[in-house]
């Protein structure tokens, strides 16, 4: 069976961005530098190989810090994607996705950062006050 690939784009559409088969794992952080460079509550994402994931059109750069790379659309801004450290995982934005539901957290970071009316989500395994002590691919068990 071939692998099922999830479409999105950004807010204007010059962006799309395909995800093939599952992500490595499924996590949202609480983090400031989330927060801001979102300027959401929190930051959902979702971890693919780089061979997994295809952008089309135009992205720039930015950095938040010396090993993250933010992408964003080059028109509207919305974020695309994002490096952490490592060039062997993209992180992609579920809310990216033309279609709800894809993909649910397995995991939370900065858990002492969180906001304090957000309700527990169903189906997180591991909830960190702050960083993951140690990089793992998948957070599942
Ligand atoms: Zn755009
Ligand atoms: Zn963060």
């Amino acid at each position: 069976m071939p692998d099922t690939i999830h479409k999105g784009s950004c807010a204007c559409g010059q962006v799309r961005v395909e995800a093939r088969g599952e992500p490595y794992r499924v996590g949202v952080c609480h983090c400031l530098t989330c927060r801001k460079a979102h300027g959401a509550p929190f930051n959902f994402y979702a971890v693919f190989s780089p061979e997994a994931v295809t952008v089309a059109g135009e992205v720039i750069e930015f950095a938040s810090s010396e090993n993250v790379r933010r992408y964003s659309c080059r028109s509207c801004g919305a974020p695309i994607y994002s490096n952490y450290g490592r060039d062997d995982e993209f992180y992609l934005y579920p809310g990216s996705f033309d279609e709800p539901g894809l993909f649910q957290p397995t995991y939370e970071l900065w858990t002492r950062r969180r906001e304090p009316w957000l309700p527990t989500f169903p189906n997180v395994v591991r909830r960190y006050p702050e960083s993951r002590p140690k990089w793992r691919r998948t957070e599942r068990d």
